[in-house]
């Protein structure tokens, strides 16, 4: 316990000198990123496991950093977040999104449903322009319910800051959502049934040991029953095996999202890959 105690102590050492340094570093690149646009849209199938169609994309940042190379959004979206940046940038993906939606509509006269991560200091913002999201659909012609919003649990929880009115508000425009890393958050139950959520997505860190822990199996099936028994579709993320789709898809998962169908790819890919017609 003595041990503990000192240890306790965290020394400003050279090391996170050079971390605090880094992180300076990457605040004003990032800066300089939202001006510049260095940023682009990745787009991930979401596969109905019924009939192994595309049924929606989920939309994720890549920043292409001028030096680094790319960066993962895992490490600049929580700087995005504590510098208030995550505002622009949410509302740049918002964008994209919607009109690259609206562009396959056009070129293929199909509307896929984008589902578009949304930051709980989004929702909190003031500024947060979530009306300007609904009027930037109906400018585009798109059915709202062509995009899908993806929270995760900690937001339910937050009453503060009008964000259940903010998920009413989208509710009433049409917008579904999508609970995101289901089951790793503090989640309360009963504020599933609280709001009305349409897509429930089973964390990765369930799907990722199905076949080995019997447990993760029995969890994801209870999952999905609750889910069902509640309205909500279930989407597993993280699916990389056909042994994991296998086992979802006998439980009675609907869909499923990971490498065993597809990477995030850019918009491109994603067309020639899912949306080329058979006379192209
Ligand atoms: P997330 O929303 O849970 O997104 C799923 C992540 O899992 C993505 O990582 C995706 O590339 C990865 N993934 C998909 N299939 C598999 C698989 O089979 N195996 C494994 N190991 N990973 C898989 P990515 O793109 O690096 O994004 C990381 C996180 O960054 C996202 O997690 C999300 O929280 C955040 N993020 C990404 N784009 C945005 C954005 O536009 N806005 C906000 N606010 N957050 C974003
Ligand atoms: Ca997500
Ligand atoms: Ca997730
Ligand atoms: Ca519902």
């Amino acid at each position: 316990a003595k041990d503990q105690g000192r240890n306790r102590f965290h020394y400003f050492t050279p090391s996170m000198q050079e971390e605090a340094r880094y992180r300076m570093v990457l605040i004003r690149d990032l800066r300089k990123a939202v001006k510049q646009q260095e940023f682009e849209v990745y787009y991930q199938p979401i596969i109905d496991l019924t009939n192994e169609q595309v049924y929606k994309a989920e939309a994720l940042i890549r920043w292409h950093h001028p030096e680094r190379g790319l960066v993962s959004p895992a490490e600049f979206i929580p700087i995005a977040e504590d510098t208030g940046l995550i505002i622009d940038i949410g509302n740049w993906v918002f964008e994209q999104a919607a009109m690259q939606s609206a562009a396959w509509r056009e070129k293929f006269g199909v509307e896929i449903q984008i589902s578009i991560n949304k930051s709980p200091i989004q929702f909190r913002d003031e500024g947060d322009s979530f009306e300007n999201w609904i009027i930037k659909l109906q400018e585009l012609n798109l059915a709202s319910n062509g995009i899908c919003v993806e929270i995760t649990e900690g937001l339910l929880l937050d009453a503060s800051m009008g964000v259940s009115e903010k998920l009413l508000a989208y509710r009433d425009a049409g917008i579904q959502v999508s609970l995101d890393d289901f089951g790793t958050g503090y989640s309360s139950l009963a504020y599933l049934k609280k709001f009305d959520i349409d897509y429930l997505k089973i964390d990765q860190s369930f799907t990722r040991n199905l076949e080995s822990d019997p447990n993760d199996a029995t969890l994801c099936e209870a999952i999905i029953v609750m889910a069902h028994k509640l309205g909500m579709k279930v989407i597993a993320e993280g699916v990389e095996t056909k042994e994991q789709q296998q086992i979802l898809s006998a439980a009675g998962c609907n869909y499923g999202q990971g490498y065993l169908f597809s990477k995030p790819v850019p918009y491109a890919e994603f067309e020639a890959k899912y949306l080329k017609t058979s006379e192209q």
